[in-house]
Formats: structure tokens, C-alpha cells, sequence
């Protein structure tokens, strides 16, 4: 089987991806997605809130995903369900499974990673206490709720601030359970605002800032939670344990971009992502090989998914029609003070477009500062800014005329 696009997973990304090579002249397409069917993990989320930006107003998750669906088959663009990638090689040559065809493979000019990311588990973060039933990921309850139509607990405690546990904490509460705390061990939440005021102040669900779970109660289901406030260094201050009795614990501690077919391809992995280094046109260092979404990095709002999403299609699209130039020189990335990562990682000025976008997430939260771009440590701009949290993506954008006159090995990014 051969074509000249193909495209790891079925989620907002992938749909994006592909309509936009579609729409930039690549009629050869093929999407392929694990799961029963398109949209990837929107299916799941039916908060609403989704395509703000895109759509200028508030979409659920399925509804968001529909849209991207409806205009994939209206363009007649190839898809499989129930279908898994197994291993891509460097020749751009894919292994598939499924049911219905068994092993094939594929070949194609052009490949988008765009494979998502899952959620961190309980072995991640090395709780201790039994291994008793009603221990969930946010996403594994979100999915058994709002999908499969089990409720999987009635008093709740969330570990970790992340949006998929807020989301969670709203959503067991209009389902009638019981959300005792969230307990976040950073002294800041690590969702969006609008999630911590609409999610648990809205529901008088208490945030407990700088505390973590340290004993897990219960043989063959959660009886409780022993918590503990912790220091600077994330120990536990003694004297300050506190036992809440609750019959499920949820997980909302991080989420992990889904590498494994990166890595063994020999994409190369930038340590603070977890995603592909890629340049300017998301490509990243397998010619042919492009990365969007969750995959690259994990984002804020799905709106930002599908907007490099579209990136990726319509330079993967060039690609294919030998429109992106060979380059022997690209400028490095740095994040310094205070920012704790770049996408893209570097840039090939003869690509660019005439404003290039720089993505990133800060440190700690930020009033009032400069988000400083210097080159040999001398500041080539800067970009005032009001406030700044980690848990929302920044964006800034450079002028690639600026950066010719410069033409710089490297460009490092830093707050002031
Ligand atoms: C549990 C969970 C809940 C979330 N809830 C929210 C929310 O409420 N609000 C919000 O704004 N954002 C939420 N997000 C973030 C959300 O994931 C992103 O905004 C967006 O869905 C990312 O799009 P994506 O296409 O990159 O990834 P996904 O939506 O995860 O899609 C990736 C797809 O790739 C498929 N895939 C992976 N590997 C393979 C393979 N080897 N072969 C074939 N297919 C493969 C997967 O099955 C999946 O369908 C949530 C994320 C998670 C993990």
C-alpha cells in the first residue's frame, strides 16, 4: 500500500493535519487511529469550552472533534479505525495491524506524528500504601463516566491540579459523589484559572496547595487517604498529616506525549517535551517526518492543537511537492531564565514564513515582565507581558526579516 501522507493517530490533531495537507493540494492521505472511531480524547471531554478561538464560541469536546470529522469525509479523505502502527522505519515505511486486514505495511512520501499523549500513572509517582480497587487516572474515570456509563466512585479525592482532574472534580459532582479535596503539592494549581474557578470554588471543593498523598487506606477498595502538607522540597512536614475517608482516589499528576514510535524510528526527543525536536515547519530530524498536538508537546487549549496542527499538514504538504528547501544551517532555541521550553527547538530562516511562531511554557508565575529574545546576550526584542502562568502556553512571534540581519547560531528566550 502506498501513499503520499500518512497520519499516526485520529484526534484533533491528526484531523487538522490532514484536512490542511488536503486543502494545500496532497490528495493521496491516509489517517489511521487505535480507537473505534475519529476524534481522539474530545470524545470524552462533554464539558464544554472547546473552540473559543477557532470556532468563537463554547463547543463540547464531541461536538469540537464532529466538526473536523465532518470535513475530513466531506474532502474524501482516507481514514482506518481499530487500527494500530506498530513500527515506522527511517524509509518512511509503516507496520499496521488490525482486524480485519492482519499485518501490512505501508509506504509513504510524507508521515505526521500525531499519537497524543497519556495520562501519568500511580507508579509514576510512587505512592505508598495498598493497591486497593478505586484508584483511577482522571482520564481512565473521565472515559468510564462520560462514555462507557459507569460511575466509578461516591467520595472522591483528586491528586494533582491538572484540567483533567478539575474537569473530573465538576463532573463527579453533578453526578451526585462526594469530591472531599484536590490536593496540588506545587504552591500553585497547574490548571487553568477558569477550570480552578468553574470546577472547584464554583462547588466549594477546597484546593489544598504544597500537600500530597502519603498513605493510600483500604485492602480491596480505597477506604481513605492519609495527606500531608510538604515543604520546599516536597517532603512532608510531620505533624501535619490529615486523613480524609473517601472511596476513590484520582490521578490528575501530568501527562506523558506518546513516543514510543518516535523513539524507536530515531526521532530525536527533546528532554523537557518528551516530544520531537522540530524546526520551524514542524519537521523534525527524519526528512519527511512532521510531529503536532499532544505528541510534540502537551497543551493548554485544543484550539492551539488544531492551529499547529494545520501547520504541520500544510508543511508536510510542501514537502511532498519538493517546496521545502534543503538546509545546511539552522538557528538553535534556548530557553534560559525562567521559561522551561521552546517549540520550535530551531529554525531554518529559509523556510520561515514572515512571522514565526515561538511556543512556550514559564517556570513559576510571572506579573509584570519581559519576555526577553537575545541573541549573543544582547536583546534583539522584547515582549511585555502582564501575567504569565506554567500551566497556560505562550506564544510570541519573530520577524524572519529581523532574524537575517542577525542570522545567529542560536537565540536564547529568558524573562526580565
Ligand atoms: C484524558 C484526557 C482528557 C483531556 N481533557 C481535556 C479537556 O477537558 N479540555 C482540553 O482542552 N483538553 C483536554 N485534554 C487535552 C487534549 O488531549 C488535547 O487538547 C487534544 O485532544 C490533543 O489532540 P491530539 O490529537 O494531539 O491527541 P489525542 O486527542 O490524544 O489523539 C491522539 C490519537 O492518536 C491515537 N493513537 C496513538 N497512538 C497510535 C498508534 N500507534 N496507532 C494508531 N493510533 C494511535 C490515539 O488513539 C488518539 O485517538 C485531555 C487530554 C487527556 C489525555
Amino acid at each position: 500500500m502506498n501513499y503520499d501522507l500518512v497520519i499516526v493517530g485520529g484526534g484533533p490533531a491528526g484531523l487538522a493535519a490532514a484536512i490542511s495537507a488536503k486543502e494545500n493540494g496532497i490528495n493521496s492521505i491516509l489517517v489511521i487511529e487505535r480507537d473505534r472511531e475519529l476524534g481522539g480524547i474530545l470524545n470524552q471531554c462533554i464539558h464544554n469550552g472547546f473552540g473559543l478561538h477557532i470556532f468563537k464560541e463554547e463547543l463540547t469536546g464531541p461536538e469540537y472533534a464532529e466538526a473536523f470529522i465532518d470535513k475530513l469525509k466531506a474532502l474524501n479523505i482516507d481514514f482506518k479505525l481499530n487500527t494500530f502502527v506498530l513500527n515506522i522505519n527511517k524509509e518512511k515505511e509503516l507496520s499496521v495491524i488490525n482486524s480485519v486486514d492482519g499485518f501490512f505495511k505501508i509506504k509513504s512520501k510524507a508521515v505526521i506524528l500525531a499519537m497524543g499523549c497519556r495520562e501519568r500513572p500511580r507508579g509514576a509517582i510512587n505512592i505508598p500504601g495498598n493497591r486497593p480497587s478505586g484508584i483511577f487516572t482522571a482520564g481512565t474515570a473521565q472515559r468510564f463516566i462520560n462514555m462507557e456509563g459507569y460511575m466509578v466512585g461516591k467520595k472522591v479525592v483528586i491528586l494533582g491540579s491538572g484540567d483533567i482532574g478539575l474537569i473530573m472534580a465538576r463532573r463527579f459532582t453533578l453526578e451526585g459523589a462526594k469530591v472531599e479535596a484536590a490536593a496540588e503539592i506545587m504552591s500553585h494549581p497547574n490548571g487553568l484559572n477558569r477550570n480552578i474557578a468553574q470546577c472547584l470554588e464554583d462547588f466549594n471543593i477546597p484546593l489544598l496547595l504544597e500537600h500530597t498523598i502519603i498513605d493510600i487506606k483500604g485492602k480491596d477498595r480505597v477506604e481513605g487517604v492519609v495527606l500531608a502538607k510538604v515543604d520546599k522540597d516536597w517532603n512532608p512536614i510531620k505533624g501535619t498529616e490529615k486523613y480524609i475517608d473517601c472511596d476513590t482516589l484520582i490521578l490528575s499528576v501530568g501527562l506523558i506525549p506518546e513516543n514510543e514510535l518516535s523513539r524507536e524510528m530515531g526521532i530525536e526527543i527533546d528532554p523537557v517535551t518528551q516530544g520531537p525536536k522540530v524546526d520551524e515547519s514542524l519537521e523534525t530530524n527524519i526528512e519527511g517526518v512532521f510531529s503536532c498536538g499532544n505528541v510534540l508537546h502537551v497543551h493548554d487549549l485544543v484550539d492551539n492543537v488544531t492551529k499547529e496542527s494545520y501547520r504541520a499538514g500544510k508543511c508536510a504538504a510542501k514537502y511532498i511537492k519538493n517546496e521545502l528547501k534543503k538546509i545546511s544551517k539552522s538557528i538553535n532555541t534556548v530557553p534560559s531564565t525562567g521559561i522551561s521550553y521552546i517549540i520550535p527547538q530551531r529554525i531554518n530562516l529559509a523556510n520561515a514564513e514572515d512571522n514565526i511562531h515561538i511556543f512556550m511554557r514559564v517556570k513559576d508565575i510571572y506579573r509584570n515582565i519581559k519576555i526577553i529574545a537575545a541573541v549573543n546576550g544582547i536583546p534583539i526584542k522584547e515582549f511585555p507581558k502582564k501575567q504569565l502562568y506554567p500551566s497556560e502556553m505562550e506564544s510570541i512571534s519573530l520577524k524572519r526579516d529581523e532574524l537575517f540581519k542577525f542570522n545567529p547560531d542560536e537565540i536564547s528566550f529568558y524573562i526580565e
